[in-house]
């Protein structure tokens, strides 16, 4: 019987299952819409189909890995709240151990993508390594001397919620002018709409647009779609130069919806702000490059993040 763990990603839309091997190949991999689900219905669908994949694949099921969004005490395996699920007070890992008794590893989805990217994507063996997820919001996981750090009470990597402009914008969070509310997808729509608001003309014409629209704008040359990726990526450079000068990373992964779809439009005027403010010696240590693993990432750091506690439990 060959020994393979389960792992499951929990997004605000879809809900991903599979197997995974000891080298993070994922096997069977099975995607479900689960707009709308409550806690416990997701509970019942990772079980029933991880027990399924077990059977299909005659493989002992050793362990079971969650991603799920933020924030959620990795120690105890509740998620708190998660205002994109309305999930609140939810002891996640406890009721799949009761179904599934085996070990259990939980995290947020920007920790698991980190690990993910660390272990088998762009920030490979990487000691010292941020990964930032730039979508609706911005979210980071930290990995430092070669392990995840949470902080005191898991909430570390918040990098979305420093405050970049003081007096800006209002933000999700209630603090005003935090990065998220400067550089991430809704910003960047504002921007946009700003500029055009100024008199300028684009071919983004209907009253509400995406960020999506406007990146697909840019990349056909319209100088409003440019300048608000441009505006983004200039403000997402002055967090990360803030980053490097706090943790003095070797490498700094970006990913997320808007990053991957944007690519250099917005990693360009990053790295220049970055290289611009952050200290020397650290600026010129750290590389800043594309995630590679896209949507995948959750399903596979879920799958080191188990590998990992399963290999603690046997020393
Ligand atoms: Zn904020």
């Amino acid at each position: 019987v060959v020994e393979l763990v389960g792992c499951s990603d929990i997004g605000g839309s879809t809900l991903r299952v599979a197997l995974a091997d000891r080298a993070g190949n994922l096997l069977g991999k099975k995607l479900y819409p689960h707009a709308q689900s409550d806690a416990h219905s997701a509970i019942v669908k990772i079980t029933i189909e991880l027990q399924a994949l077990a059977c299909e694949h005659q493989a002992e099921l050793c362990g079971v890995g969650v991603s799920a969004p933020g924030p959620l005490d990795p120690t105890t395996g509740i998620i708190a709240f998660s205002p994109n699920l309305g999930w609140r007070e939810v002891p996640f890992a406890a009721e799949l151990h009761a179904r599934l008794p085996v070990p259990i590893a939980m995290d947020d989805d920007a920790n698991c993508a980190a690990l993910a990217e660390q272990w088998l994507g762009a920030g490979q063996n990487a000691r010292e390594f941020i990964h930032v997820i730039v979508g609706t919001g911005i979210g980071a996981g930290l990995i430092l001397n070669g392990r995840l750090y949470h902080g005191a009470r898991g909430s570390a990597g918040e990098l979305g919620h420093m405050t970049i402009l003081a007096g800006g914008p209002e933000c999700r969070c209630g603090n005003h002018g935090c990065l998220e509310a400067l550089a991430a997808g809704p910003a960047i729509v504002r921007h946009a709409r700003d500029m055009m608001a100024r008199g300028r003309t684009s071919m983004l014409r209907q009253d509400t647009f995406t960020a999506r629209e406007v990146i697909a704008a840019a990349r056909v040359g319209d100088a409003v779609g440019v300048e608000s990726i441009e505006t983004a990526g200039r403000y997402l450079g002055i967090g990360l130069a803030n980053a490097v000068n706090l943790f003095n990373p070797e490498v700094i992964v970006l990913g997320g919806g808007v990053a991957v779809d944007a690519g250099e439009l917005l990693l360009m005027p990053a790295r220049r702000e970055l290289e611009r403010r952050a200290f020397p010696s650290a600026a010129d240590t750290v590389r800043l490059v594309q995630a590679k693993l896209g949507d995948e990432a959750g399903l596979i750091g879920a799958a080191r993040m188990i590998w990992s506690e399963l290999d603690r439990q046997k020393e």
